[in-house]
Formats: C-alpha cells, structure tokens, sequence
C-alpha cells in the first residue's frame, strides 16, 4: 500500500492553524478586510520565525467571526485531512477565538464545529474529537476561564484539554487550576512542551499539569533520564517534525529526534501542527520520514496504533477506527 492511501490518525491539529490560505482569503473578500502581508506571492502564509508566525496565525484568525465561519472552516479542514488519509484527527480548538471566552458563546461555536464535523463524518467517513486549548501568553488567569468553557462542554465531542502558545510565558505550575478543572470534568489532558523550552519544561509539564500526552515534547532527547522516565510512564509524544523543521528548531529531517526517541522505547506519533503554514500534509511527513529513516509500513502501522490508543476517545470509537486500520 501506498503511504498515501494508509489510513492515518492524528492527534496534533490547531483547527485555526490548519486553515486552507484560500480559505481564508475568500472569507477576508467577503467581509471586505485586508490581509496584506499575510501571504507570500505564491497564496501560502508568509511567516519567518516562531514568534512572526504567532502573528500572521492571529491575524488571519480575525476574518473567523461567527460560529458560521467554524462550520465553513472545519468542513475546509476536515477535507484536507481526509485528503491525506486522515481517518481520525483531534483538533485544538480555542475558547479565545470562539466566543471569547464566553461559555454561552463558546457552546454556539462548539455545536457549530461539531456539526460541521459530522457532516465532513458523512462525506468523507472522518471521525473528530475536539480538544479546547488554553493560549500559555495570555496568562493563566484567561486559562481558568478557558477551562470552564471545557468543563461546561465536556463529553461526547469535546474530550480534551490543553495548552498551546509561546512555551516561554510561565510556567507549567501556573496552569494548574485550569488543568485540574478540566481533569474533574472528565477531560483528558495534554499540553505544549520541550518545543522551544528544554527537557525541563516536559518535566514540569508531566509533574505540574498530570498530562498524559505531550504536544511536541521532542527535546526530551537532551535529557537521558527523562527519556527513559517518559518511556516507562507510557507518556505519549505528538511529534510534528514537519513543523519543527519548518521553523528552524532542526536543520532537516535526518536531524529530527522523533527516530531516535522511538528506538529508546518512547511512544511517539505523527501529526502536522498547523500544515499550511509549514507546507506539508499527513502524507508528506509519511514520506519525509520514510525517506530520512527508512520507515516502512510496520513501523508505520505501529504509530497509528499507538496513535488511537493514545486517542482522547470513547473505546467503541476506539475499536472502529482500529478495525479500519487493521483492515488496510
Ligand atoms: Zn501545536
């Protein structure tokens, strides 16, 4: 089979960050607002560096206004996924862009988006699951309030809790009224870490929030203890190579630790971050580390097994999406 054809699940999507760029210019043209700088001649985002491309990511979020343009947004998103093999995907959404926070705006978005995934369910025979998201430089008072949207929307769709943003604003430990909300609602947790900080920041992302999963938590591999610490405690890596390399955290594809963390007995997945603002696709990080490190469909199947076990799901979810894997 094909690496394209192999049914694939992710687990490290931010639904804003997956918007098609054509996507978002048509919504600017219709509500008339102006995006110049945004894009690169050839339509692509135009970002350069981490901290720029936090910026072009927020302003090309301030065309999405109204749960209409999430419903359009996530059937954009889902089509592409599903383009790429995608058979399952958890998606990061963010109270701050949906609702502001408000929990009653906030259920509008949220029903919308779920909506819109059960169509794209339909179309495209896709299953998403939802993961709310707290944005670290906003603070973590705006955190607490991110976690009462989840806890008042948790169940069924929504099954996660999270945190993204720029790694260097506070620590994990400040986060934690927020991630203990969410863990009484029934929310399963994970949270950006060992991106842009140090193995430090995984440690103190596992000891101070309780996440069972890490986003990224690649530069765990400076640290030799923790490497074996995280692979004993079954913690989780979604790894996104594409996107490190693409903002310059590894020089290329041979140099990502993602191989290495794997032969150490870590479990690691696959996950492309925010796509088109990296140029790549779940299909093209398939190729790109089957080519840098002689991956083959075993070791492939074993990551999208460890994929949905890894998965914020209920278990007859679970075992659908395994039988679809196992029937490829
Ligand atoms: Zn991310």
């Amino acid at each position: 089979m094909s690496l394209a054809a192999r049914p694939k699940v992710e687990l490290h999507l931010h639904l804003e960050g997956a918007a098609p760029p054509a996507f978002i210019r048509g919504l600017a043209q219709e509500k008339s607002l102006d995006l110049t700088g945004l894009f690169a001649p050839d339509g692509s985002y135009a970002i350069a560096g981490f901290r720029h491309f936090l910026k072009v990511y927020e302003a090309a979020c301030t065309v999405l206004r109204t749960p209409e343009d999430y419903r359009r947004l996530t059937l954009a998103v889902l089509e592409e996924s599903a383009a790429s093999g995608v058979v399952y995907t958890e998606v990061f959404l963010s109270p701050d862009f949906c609702g502001g926070r408000d929990v009653a705006a906030w259920q509008e978005y949220l029903e919308a988006i779920r909506e819109a995934a059960e169509a794209a369910g339909r179309r495209d025979g896709i299953v998403m699951r939802a993961i709310a998201t707290a944005i670290r430089h906003q603070g973590p008072d705006r955190a607490r309030e991110t976690a009462v949207c989840a806890a008042e929307t948790a169940g069924g769709f929504l099954t996660g809790f999270g945190l993204a943003g720029d790694e260097s604003a506070g620590r994990p430990r400040d986060f934690r009224w927020a991630f203990d909300c969410a863990r009484e609602a029934g929310l399963r947790l994970t949270a950006h870490a060992g991106e842009w900080g140090g193995p430090e920041s995984v440690r103190d992302a596992i000891r101070d929030l309780g996440v069972e999963r890490i986003g990224h938590g690649v530069r765990a591999i400076e640290d030799p203890v923790l490497v074996e610490e995280i692979a004993a405690a079954g913690i989780v890596l979604e790894c996104c190579p594409g996107s490190n390399i693409a903002l310059g955290l590894y020089p290329g594809w041979r140099d990502h630790p993602i191989d290495r963390l794997r032969a150490r007995g870590v479990k690691v997945t696959v996950s492309t971050d925010d796509p088109p603002y990296f140029h790549t696709t779940m299909t093209h990080e398939y190729d790109r580390l089957a080519e840098a490190f002689g991956w083959d469909d075993g070791v492939f199947g074993e990551i999208e097994l460890t994929s949905i076990n890894a998965a914020f799901c209920d278990t007859s979810t679970r075992d659908t999406i395994v039988k679809r894997l196992e029937a490829a």
